[in-house]
């Protein structure tokens, strides 16, 4: 397997692969881009069938990291660590201390952070062997989950008004996944006046949703082809492909699962069927705005008014540019992610 002929390598400055043989810990760490700052993103540990799927996971989410990082005005750059295993199954305190050594052998061009299949807790054993986490101590416990619903949330709100030019009092909302980020969005959309739908893998989930919040449940299989203006994915990537594009009736698509296309045509595809998409790594940002700003001290309630509520803003910039010049949503927000992290620094002119 060549790694610079990866289909998305796309110019990763490092990626490095640790083998612990004490622990059984097979993890891979992604460096995309350091232009901004110092390349941050989550460690996620999941059961991968392979190497292969593991390192494109790891290039993918990178590579979205420095994006996401830029768009939202972050001064970091873009990186990721995945551990291959079942977190339910493989996590051990040794396999936690071995990857606090595996980022720390990196001095630093990597911080780490919570990600799925890894919990505060896992990131304060992680601490244990590396100052390079992003969230210290005293700060771990926080779910970033909040913002980043509400992100979500602000970015559904303007897609909407865009759209179709209402606020989001009986407009139907389809959310797939109703998990951290999922149940919080649901709050906050019955709260505006939304008619929520939703669908989980997980029983427990929709019970919970149901009796709460008086979200309608539908079958997980089904919930693309909701009757709905706005369909959310916020479970796992790659929802959005060619054989579910046609079950899918809602023209907004804006959710929080990161890669929700599974191929990069897809941007195009939804753009010729006038299917406004709201990019995952735009709207998606709110987690990452908050482990940053907590890191430097801010509370929850100051850093999600000063720059997570942004979101719906930058978003709306982006789908006026994709009206004005009939390029698809991603393509627009990819050019200004690049003119942000591309752009010499103050450091790149003094030397
Ligand atoms: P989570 O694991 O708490 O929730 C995901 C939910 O989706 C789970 O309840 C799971 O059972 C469900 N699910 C899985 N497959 C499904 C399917 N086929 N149909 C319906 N439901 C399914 O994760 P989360 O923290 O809520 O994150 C959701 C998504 O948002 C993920 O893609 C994550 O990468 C992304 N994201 C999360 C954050 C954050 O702050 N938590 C930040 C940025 C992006």
């Amino acid at each position: 397997m060549s790694v610079y002929q990866h289909p998305d390598f796309d110019q990763h400055q490092m990626v490095a692969f640790k083998q612990d043989r004490a622990s059984g810990l097979q993890a891979i760490i992604a460096v995309h881009d350091n232009n901004l700052g110092t390349a941050t993103g989550g460690c996620r540990m999941y059961p991968y069938a392979n190497e292969a799927a593991a390192l494109t996971d790891v290039l993918r989410l990178s590579r979205g990291m420095t994006y996401k990082s830029a768009l939202a005005g972050l001064p970091l750059g873009g990186g990721k660590a995945v551990i291959i295993g079942d977190p339910a199954r493989d996590k051990t305190r040794s396999l936690l201390l071995a990857m606090g050594d595996f980022v720390d052998s990196l001095n630093g061009k990597y911080v780490t952070a919570q990600d799925s299949g890894t919990d505060a807790g896992d990131l304060a054993v992680i601490a244990e062997r590396t100052s390079h986490v992003s969230a210290r101590a005293g700060n771990l416990g926080a779910d970033p989950s909040i913002s980043t619903a509400l992100g979500v949330f602000e970015g559904i709100r303007a897609a909407v008004k865009f759209r179709f030019g209402t606020d989001l009092q009986g407009v139907g909302v389809a959310l797939q996944g109703l998990g951290n980020v999922g149940y919080r969005l649901a709050r906050l959309l019955r709260a505006a006046g939304a008619e929520v739908c939703g669908a989980d893998v997980r029983q427990d989930n929709v019970d919970r949703a149901v009796a709460e919040l008086g979200v309608v449940a539908r079958p997980w299989r089904e919930i693309l082809s909701a009757g709905v203006e706005v369909l959310a994915p916020c479970a796992l990537g790659g929802s959005i492909c060619a054989e579910s594009l046609d079950r899918i009736s809602a023209t907004v698509i804006a959710g929080a699962a990161n890669n929700q296309l599974a191929t990069p045509d897809m941007d195009a595809t939804l753009c010729e069927r006038g299917i406004l998409y709201a990019p995952d790594y735009v709207i998606n940002a709110g987690g990452i705005i908050d482990v940053h700003y907590r890191g430097r001290g801010m509370t929850g309630a100051v850093l999600r008014r000063r720059y997570v509520a942004r979101i719906g803003a930058r978003l709306s910039e982006i789908f006026s540019r994709s009206a004005a010049t009939g390029k698809p949503t991603g393509e627009i927000a990819d050019r200004m992610a690049e003119a942000i992290f591309r752009a010499p620094q103050e450091s790149d002119r003094a030397a």
